[in-house]
């Protein structure tokens, strides 16, 4: 028997007729002779409204109250989901994803996936049943409390289930056509990618490109799970998941483009981000022990650290200045410990940003080809975009700008590097984009 994981992400179940849908689909990948696992987020905007509700009661919530509160979202949509899946005459039972057996480390709102033991669905779906997996959550392995993925971690639920369970393909349906050169929804001239390496999509995913949780496409590579990101709401219910096509394959490197390494485009695809921020430490001496202190000050604090840029220190002072970029939620904790080394490290203040954005640009094929970093300045220097930071690795150019400039710098390298179709493609059905 073939066994497909399904994961449909907010917006494919954003009200009851979402929800109806996605029983059609599940319905049709059962009849098509499937096992189907599903795994589902919460509906629409939920989660966001959860975290706003708690905002309102206090700004310091526990995190094991938050992870409780916000598991109740996707609780909501497998209940609904295994109810329209029974309502189409196929058996269907929901669990949570303790009861799935998603075990986790105890870092609430960041848990990361430790053990599954899925013994719960392999007896449901042993007994003909569809399965119905609440996404984004565990159970604490030492503290049996539960916990949470992160933001968009549904996705990793998904792929850490395909793989545990051996599954022949994981779906992610969303509400685009699949993985596109950039968000659709602000460049309309975006194009569908048919196939993107596993590398690639990596760094998209890990530089701001949310249709896929970065975590899922590591789990992806990891275990060998066939990936594949569809959109819920075309018209190709009826076509079997494993075989049909349409949609963005993440494929490993060799599978997907070693014989075409002539042809590869150069830049596969442009990632932005809206949700960092920038902190600049003032006038530190430069010299040994500086940095190593403003760092693992940030890091007792917990903070994950992006970008870092050191200016060349002034002759006159011997200080120098160095920023760094950060999720915007951690800057509060950051500007915090800081502060409590802003004495012994001798640093004259500190400047937070939270108007910034970051733009990078993904591609295997930049390793053989110098001169990428050179279109990308140019093209922002045509549209009157300053950049702020610059960060590279192998296959990635990133740049921090005003975040106002943002979008537009998103469209200039996308046209710049030759991504743009002709034709109009990148259809966004549903969700609010927030
Ligand atoms: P879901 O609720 O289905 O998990 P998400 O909102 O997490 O959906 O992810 C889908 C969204 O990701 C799209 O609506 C789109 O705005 C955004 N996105 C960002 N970059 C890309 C990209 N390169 N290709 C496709 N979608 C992208
Ligand atoms: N509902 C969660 C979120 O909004 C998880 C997910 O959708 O993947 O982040
Ligand atoms: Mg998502």
């Amino acid at each position: 028997m073939t066994l497909v994981v399904q994961k449909y992400g907010g917006s494919s179940v954003a009200d009851a007729e979402c929800v109806q849908r996605v029983a059609r689909r599940v319905a049709a990948a059962r009849e098509a002779g499937h096992d189907v696992v599903v795994v589902v987020s919460a509906m629409g905007d939920t989660t966001d409204e959860l975290i706003d509700l708690a905002g309102r009661i206090t700004s310091g919530p526990a995190g094991r109250e938050l992870d409780m509160l916000l598991t109740a979202g996707e609780r909501i949509s497998m209940a609904l989901l295994a109810m329209a899946v029974t309502e189409l005459g196929h058996h269907a039972t929901s669990f949570t994803g303790s009861q799935a057996g998603l075990v986790t480390d105890a870092a609430h709102g960041r848990a990361r996936i430790v053990e599954v033991a899925p013994a719960r669905i392999r007896t449901a779906l042993a007994a003909g049943s569809v399965v119905i997996v609440a996404g984004f959550q565990g159970m604490a392995q030492d503290t049996q409390d539960v916990t949470t993925l992160g933001r968009g971690g549904s996705d990793t639920t998904a792929v850490a289930l395909a793989a545990a369970l051996g599954a022949d393909l994981c779906e992610i349906y969303t509400d685009v056509d699949g993985v596109f050169t950039a968000d659709p929804r602000i460049v309309p001239t975006a194009r569908l990618m048919p196939a993107v390496s596993h590398e690639e999509m990596l760094e998209l995913a890990a530089h701001g490109a949310k249709v896929l949780h970065s975590r899922c496409v590591e789990f992806a590579r990891r275990y060998g799970v066939p990936l594949r990101v569809r959109s819920s709401f075309a018209d190709d219910v009826g076509d079997d998941p494993l075989t049909g096509r349409g949609g963005t394959r993440i494929t490993s490197t060799t599978e997907g483009r070693t014989d075409h390494a002539m042809e590869d485009p150069l830049i596969s695809g442009i990632a932005h981000d809206r949700s960092q921020a920038k902190i600049t430490v003032v006038g530190i001496p430069d010299k040994p022990g500086a940095a190593a202190a403003v760092f693992t000050a940030l890091a007792g604090a917990g903070c994950d650290v992006d970008m870092i840029v050191q200016n060349v220190s002034a002759e006159a002072t011997g200080c120098t200045d160095i920023s760094f970029t950060l999720p915007a939620s951690a800057a509060k904790s950051a500007l915090d410990a800081l502060k409590g080394v802003e004495e012994s490290s001798g640093f004259l203040g500190l400047r937070h940003d939270d108007r910034v954005g970051k733009l990078s640009v993904v591609g295997a094929g930049m390793r053989a080809h110098p001169g990428v970093s050179a279109t990308l300045f140019s093209a922002l220097a045509e549209t009157g975009v300053n950049i702020q930071m610059i960060s590279t690795s192998e296959i990635r150019i990133s740049v921090v700008v005003h975040v106002d400039d943002l979008e537009a710098a998103v469209g200039a390298a996308h046209t710049a590097f030759g991504l743009d179709s002709e034709q109009i493609e990148a259809v966004v059905y549903g969700g609010t984009g927030r």
